[in-house]
């Protein structure tokens, strides 16, 4: 379908990760309208009505991806279903009822328990201002291969975490430095440095508004299972201690000791770091 100018700007404003949702909501208002170009009213009349219906839209959880999973190159996580997963277990959380419960008043969207995944650390997604925040990790490691001392990793390292030690012709890599983006490993061309393992990086309680908060990051890497673990012990942390409509950030920085131990054994799994 077709865009007038001025609404595709206006759709253009609308956050990218869910863009891809309210674009194909106007295209199908406009369609049941008998358009065959969208016009700035079709989109006004969208946002008036989600705007009146705000509560209809809530489901009590949010499961938002950043554009890997669509083959953006930059994808460093592990290639699983990891979004359904955690999707396909936040929607046995009974959330939608938990927080009618807990909220007083109509429900809104920010109400919603929110989970971002973002395929690599660039985090497209923001996963550092959602309740829980996935960052996939590409972790690179030196192997015994000889290196051509070309510089690729080098030139490719946006962290200055690769240098070459010219007296032993191998990289090394400044682990302090180091994203876990992988990009090093891709372009080497002679396998000195290859990719040891595809994880993720977990960040919890973060949220935007009156009283912005960055999530935390857990210290370690974490495989598939380990995250599904994670997020449904978060989930029932938040179930259990919530009340009043209390955001997951707020018990976060309120009671993180009590969230810790309830990770403990995971994390200490993970103590190596990734
Ligand atoms: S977070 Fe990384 S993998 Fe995801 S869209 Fe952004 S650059 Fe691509
Ligand atoms: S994984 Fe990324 S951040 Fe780490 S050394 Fe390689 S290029 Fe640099
Ligand atoms: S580690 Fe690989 S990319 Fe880096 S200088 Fe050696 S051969 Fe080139």
């Amino acid at each position: 379908m077709k865009w007038t100018d001025d609404a595709a700007a206006a759709i253009g404003k609308v956050p990218f990760f869910v863009r891809k949702r309210v674009r194909a909501r106007v295209e199908a208002h406009a369609g049941q309208k008998g358009h065959d170009t969208v016009t700035i009213d079709d989109v006004q009349e969208v946002k008036q009505g989600y705007l009146e219906n705000m509560e209809q839209e809530v489901k009590g959880y949010r499961v938002e991806t950043c554009f890997g999973p669509q083959g953006c190159p930059n994808r460093a996580g592990p290639d699983t279903d990891l979004a359904s997963r955690i999707e396909a277990l936040m929607g046995k959380k009974d959330l939608f009822r938990f927080l009618k419960q807990s909220v007083d008043g109509p429900l809104k969207l920010h109400h919603e328990f929110s989970v971002t995944l973002a395929d690599c650390p660039n985090a497209c997604s923001r996963p550092q201002i959602r309740d829980i925040g996935i960052i996939g990790a590409a972790v690179p490691e030196i192997t015994d291969a000889a290196c051509s001392m070309c510089g690729a990793c080098v030139d490719a390292c946006r962290e200055g975490a690769v240098r070459l030690n010219e007296s032993r012709q191998m990289p090394e890599i400044d682990r302090l430095k180091c994203l876990d983006c992988g990009q090093c490993a891709d372009v080497c061309p002679t396998g000195t440095i290859r990719i040891a393992r595809r994880a993720c990086k977990v960040l919890l309680g973060g949220k935007l508004g009156r009283h912005p908060r960055l999530a935390e990051p857990l210290p370690g890497c974490y495989d598939a299972d380990e995250v599904l673990d994670i997020v449904d012990r978060c989930v029932d942390f938040y179930k259990q201690y919530s009340t009043g409509g209390k955001r997951f950030a707020q018990l976060c920085a309120e009671s993180g000791d009590a969230l810790m131990a309830a990770l403990a054994d995971l994390i200490r799994q993970n103590e190596k770091g990734c």
